[in-house]
């Protein structure tokens, strides 16, 4: 299983791009704005996308991506969410007026797309790969993923502010390899964090000391112009889990 990051951002701007992580050539994790960096066949073998939560800079290229590789599909693209998640994408975008429903064209039959309910905690098996829905806090349906492959696991928080099922799946996850956890704002900025369910250093770090050892650490969705302060405020040397670095784009993992 190879996961490439096509956007890792908590924004856009210059090379920025918000959240999309490519697996393999056929899965994608969210489809924010890295998404528009395949070309249209990369884009016409995606095969499914696992959604962590219908914040618009997680799903923004979904509805001009069906429109630019949705005719000539085998298949529909089938996507994976949360049912609360479901019933936003549908109710916000999918609803004719932004957007066509596109799980109902050309046909009912025949979609562009279909919903696939998830359920936190119940692997969706792919093959040799598996993904996994885990707990988010982030004020709205929402979680992050485990990917396991036949070498190891990651874990990607999604966006989310602190909770303790994070670092208990991950402590559980005994062929953890990577993770991957948000840090959005600088602690100048925790007010907004807060109010938006987001961590900042100062919330992070006390979760991060929990981390087991021996896990590499990524830092993800940091807001554009706000990187070097993040990191360094990040950077503590007493952490069991060493310092954490930022995730880049086109960084690669291999499971
Ligand atoms: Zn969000
Ligand atoms: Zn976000």
């Amino acid at each position: 299983m190879k996961v490439r990051v096509l956007g890792c951002s908590g924004g856009i701007g210059g090379d920025r791009h918000s959240t999309s992580l490519l697996v393999d050539d056929d899965i994608l994790i969210d489809a924010g704005s890295g998404v528009t960096r395949l070309s249209l066949e990369a884009m016409a073998r995606i095969s499914h996308l696992f959604v962590t939560h219908a914040h618009l800079d997680h799903i923004l290229a979904l509805p001009t991506m069906l429109d630019s590789v949705g005719v000539g599909r085998a298949a529909p693209l089938q996507i994976h969410a949360l049912p609360g998640v479901i019933e936003i994408l549908k109710a916000h975008i999918f609803n004719w007026q932004i957007w066509p429903d596109f799980a109902r064209v050309p046909t009912p039959e025949r979609p562009f797309m279909v919903y696939v309910p998830l359920e936190i905690g119940q692997p969706v098996s792919l093959g040799a790969r598996e993904i996994t829905a885990i707990p988010a806090s982030h004020g709205r349906p929402a979680v992050g993923y485990r990917l396991r492959g036949e070498r190891g696991s990651l874990i990607f928080s999604g966006d989310t502010t602190s909770h303790s099922d994070l670092f208990e799946i991950a402590n559980a996850t005994s062929d953890l390899r990577h993770f991957i956890v948000e840090a959005s704002f600088d602690n100048d900025h925790q007010d907004i964090a807060a109010v938006s369910d987001h961590y900042c250093p100062a919330t992070l770090l006390p979760d991060l000391a929990r981390l087991k050892p021996g896990v590499p650490v990524w830092i993800t969705h940091l807001k554009p112009g706000g990187e070097s302060a993040i990191m360094a405020e990040l950077a503590d040397p007493s952490l069991p889990c060493g310092i954490p670095r930022a995730l880049m784009p086109d960084q690669q993992f291999e499971l």
